[in-house]
């Protein structure tokens, strides 16, 4: 099947090209392995998206995002990109059903997913004690002790939501000082439910049938213990490139895609938007504007082809 624009993923930035494509009416096909929203999904409360001043909830405005995207027949399908080859003008699009797809311009908007501690425990006890999102796990936790590890937003502004659920939440962070947003501090330390061990890290998860304690280790040296029932790990996002090419689109260190300020890649015809791209600030308001950006960028590339 060929499509004039492929857009690989369905969260903000993916959503946002969509609608912009489907209102451009181009030809255009948006994949989504999963649901749609991406890490928005993930989010409890954001209160820093322009248009909803009293907030809204992840859910919610990946829903809102998707309807207003259908109602201007956004052409979607649930698939999962195994592979690309981006080589030619015409790219070349696997997936993991056998199937294959072509196009003459494509927006990567793959988004990142949380990175893991990897400390012993850590994966014997996923689903047991230790969650990658609070959102979806918190209201197992009601009225007991769990810790956060984070110092950024997601672990800061997720440790406030905890505190609707369980007793007490224990932030630990590497450093002596956090680096989510001002507000976001604020709050959490207003917040008589949080307390936070400073220059710390996790270096094991222990229990029996579920978590029950935690081994820390400070700078200075020194081993430490505490019991907890439940760990979330917020430290920061990895790539989803395990489809891309991705010395063609010379990836940076992080495995993150460069990309020009109109979204841009290496590869002529080829965007990448979101979470995906090589940046310093992830945030849905400029996911979706990289999203709107890359469409602008795919018809200024296709005009020009023709
Ligand atoms: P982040 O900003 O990269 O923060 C990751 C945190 O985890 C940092 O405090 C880091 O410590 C710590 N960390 C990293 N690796 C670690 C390890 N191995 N062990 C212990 N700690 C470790 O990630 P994020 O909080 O997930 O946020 C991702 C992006 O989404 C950011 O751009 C953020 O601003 C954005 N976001 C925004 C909002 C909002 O605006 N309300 C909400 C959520 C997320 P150091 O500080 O020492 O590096």
């Amino acid at each position: 099947m060929h499509h004039t624009l492929i857009i690989v993923g369905g969260g903000p930035a993916g959503l946002t090209a969509g609608l912009y494509a489907a209102r451009a009416r181009m030809d255009h096909l948006l994949i989504e392995k999963g649901a749609e929203g991406g890490q928005v999904l993930l989010t409890d409360w954001i209160d820093n998206y322009p248009g909803f001043p009293e907030g809204i909830s992840g859910f919610e405005l990946a829903e809102r995002m998707t309807a207003q995207a259908k109602r201007f027949e956004l052409n979607s399908m649930f698939g999962n990109v195994v592979s690309m080859d981006l080589s030619a003008p015409l790219k070349r699009l696997e997936l993991d059903n056998g199937d294959s797809l072509s196009c003459n311009a494509l927006i990567i908007c793959t988004g990142a997913r949380p990175r893991a501690l990897g400390v012993p425990g850590e994966k014997e006890f996923v689903g047991k004690g230790v969650s990658y999102c609070a959102t979806c796990d918190a209201p197992f936790y009601r009225n007991l002790h769990v810790a956060v590890v984070g110092g950024g937003n997601t672990a800061v502004q997720e440790a406030g939501h905890l505190t609707k659920f369980a007793d007490k939440v224990t932030v630990i962070h590497r450093r002596d000082e956090l680096r989510a947003t001002k507000i976001v501090q604020e709050k959490a330390f207003a917040n008589k439910k949080i307390d936070f061990i400073w220059n710390s890290t996790v270096t094991g998860i222990e229990g029996k049938d579920g978590v029950e304690q935690l081994r820390l280790l400070d700078t200075s040296g020194k081993e430490s213990t505490l019991n907890v029932e439940g760990i979330f790990v917020l430290i920061g996002v990895l790539p989803n490139n395990e489809m891309l090419p991705l010395t063609d689109l010379k990836a940076d260190e992080g495995g993150f895609i460069p990309t020009d300020c109109e979204t841009r890649t290496a590869i002529p015809g080829v965007m990448a938007a979101g979470d995906i791209r090589s940046k310093e600030v992830r945030q849905v308001v400029n996911a979706a504007g990289e999203g709107a950006t890359a469409v602008l960028a795919a018809e200024n590339y296709l005009t020009n082809l023709s």
